[in-house]
């Protein structure tokens, strides 16, 4: 969807002089249902609907007024479903009673409801062909707001990080395209050229011979060889600091050997959404040229089943020194992850560390699906990530790591295992185990997706599929960091 500068005030002139008779005229104001019913009446208009925290009216097909209650953006998820259903590909926002941050808000839901993953690979030709004329008016192609608007700082930025996350959905919804391979081609694409962008990758046994030796193990039983693909881009060369991002990309996790059973296994092409994000995030810090310096790290492998697939009872030695005994093969992304965050310290040094994954269904069960878990060993740290999610409506809810969670990921036979013995706290647990493989003087938050990963229903700012949870979070962390 592009976003257009309108240079006018009020929709009448534009009604006459272009050919807007496409557009849905959209109007904002800060009401509760007394005040919708007298602008209602003021503007002569009929079918109301009532849709989530927003109410709605449309009057034949000229105007959509939305009194926002509540969430800003779900008001423009909303926007998107009524435009959808009246058949508009453009919006112009007209009237507006809301102030700019309001406004913004607004627009950036309107921009991730207004999304429609787009199939790759050989299945795509013959489905696209079919779904051209249909998808005419379906989405909002164009949108259009006032000048003062347009040229706000805030609108921009929100702008950039709703686009941005609509990448990491993208990236996240492929299917069996979305290998390991896919990655490196990606990143290979995107950032080749690019003389501030650095580009590390550790294929198959290069893995071994660096000695992260949890993360082959992962992968070990897959056609599709585990790799690391790790970014540097450095915006400030007078800057001493270094950011990292870790992403889980289990690109299909079958659960190995502990076979995830039918109702558990569907979705999981999704579980490389915490790569998936940190991708896009550091895509929009190279594209908006943050004067920040960024390495990441994504840990790609395919957990699958085979002869060669890595079994319970295992022992490996991590990339950090640490023997790790694997007790459930469906407890993969922290073995990837443990040898991610060791060899990016190792290598990079850096100043914070934020890793993002679909971890445990643990913590989806105790936040649902739009809340993620944070886990950090810094309060400040903490307490920003929090306040961003917040803002952008990425919530996370801080749980705990105890020395209690830390005994449990004690191994018998090696000095850690890979699940524990006990049958709850998988969301501590699991971080626990990760608090194992961080310097504790390095600040660290483990961000764990598993809940918001996906959406089953069209609603809010979601529509069904991947959310890209997270990923407006990670760049704007990054945002804040510039020096
Ligand atoms: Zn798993």
């Amino acid at each position: 969807m592009k976003v257009k500068q309108l240079c006018i005030n009020s929709y009448k002139p534009p009604v006459q002089s272009q050919n807007w008779a496409q557009s849905l005229f959209l109007n904002l104001y800060r009401c509760n249902s007394q005040q919708i019913s007298r602008h209602l009446h003021r503007l002569k208009v009929n079918n109301v609907v009532k849709g989530g925290q927003s109410f709605i009216f449309g009057e034949e097909k000229v105007g959509l007024a939305v009194g926002v209650k509540g969430s800003c953006y779900n008001a423009g998820g909303e926007v998107v479903r009524k435009a959808r259903q009246y058949g508009f590909g453009t919006v112009v926002l007209t009237q507006n009673e809301l102030n700019i941050k309001e406004t913004s808000q607004v627009i950036s839901g309107l921009i991730q409801a207004n999304y429609k993953y787009k199939l790759l690979g050989d299945v795509a030709q013959e489905k696209q062909q079919s779904d051209e004329n249909n998808d005419q008016y379906t989405y909002i192609s164009d949108l259009h707001v006032q000048e003062n608007i347009f040229e706000d700082p805030y609108f921009q930025q929100l702008v950039q990080l709703a686009q941005i996350k609509l990448y990491a959905r993208d990236l996240a919804n492929t299917r069996q395209e979305g290998t390991p391979q896919f990655f490196v081609n990606e990143v290979k694409t995107l950032f080749k050229d690019n003389p501030n962008v650095e580009i590390k990758i550790l294929e198959g046994q290069q893995l071994q011979e660096s000695q992260l030796n949890l993360f082959y193990a992962v992968g070990q039983g897959s056609i599709h060889p585990p790799t690391l693909i790790n970014l540097t881009y450095r915006g400030n060369k007078d800057s001493q600091h270094l950011h990292a991002l870790v992403g889980k990309g289990i690109t299909f996790d079958t659960g190995g050997l502990h076979l995830k059973s039918y109702g558990n296994m569907e979705t999981m092409h999704l579980d490389k959404s915490g790569a998936c994000n940190v991708l896009a995030a550091f895509k929009g810090a190279v594209d908006l040229k943050l004067k920040v310096n960024v390495t990441v790290t994504l840990g790609m492998a395919e957990n699958a089943i085979s002869n060669t697939a890595y079994k319970p009872s295992n022992i490996f030695r991590s990339h950090k020194g640490l023997t790790v005994e694997i007790n459930n093969t469906d407890a993969e992304g922290r073995l990837v992850l443990a040898d991610c965050l060791s060899w990016t310290q190792a290598t990079h040094n850096p100043t914070s560390i934020l890793e993002i994954s679909t971890l445990t269904g643990a913590c989806a069960a105790a936040l649902g699906e739009n809340t993620g878990g944070l886990f950090s060993n810094n309060d400040e740290l903490s307490q920003e990530l929090l306040e961003i999610g917040k803002e952008l409506q990425e919530p996370f809810w801080r749980l705990p790591v105890t020395d209690e969670h830390k005994d449990m990921m004690k191994g018998q036979f090696a000095d850690l295992c890979n699940i524990g013995k006990a049958k709850v706290c998988g969301a501590s647990k699991a971080a626990a185990f990760l608090f194992n493989f961080v310097d504790e003087k390095t600040p660290f938050a483990h961000l764990d997706i598993a809940g918001p990963m996906d959406s089953k229903a069209d609603k809010g700012i979601h529509p069904p599929g991947a959310t890209g949870f997270g990923t407006q979070v990670l760049l704007k962390y990054l945002v804040n960091k510039q020096e």
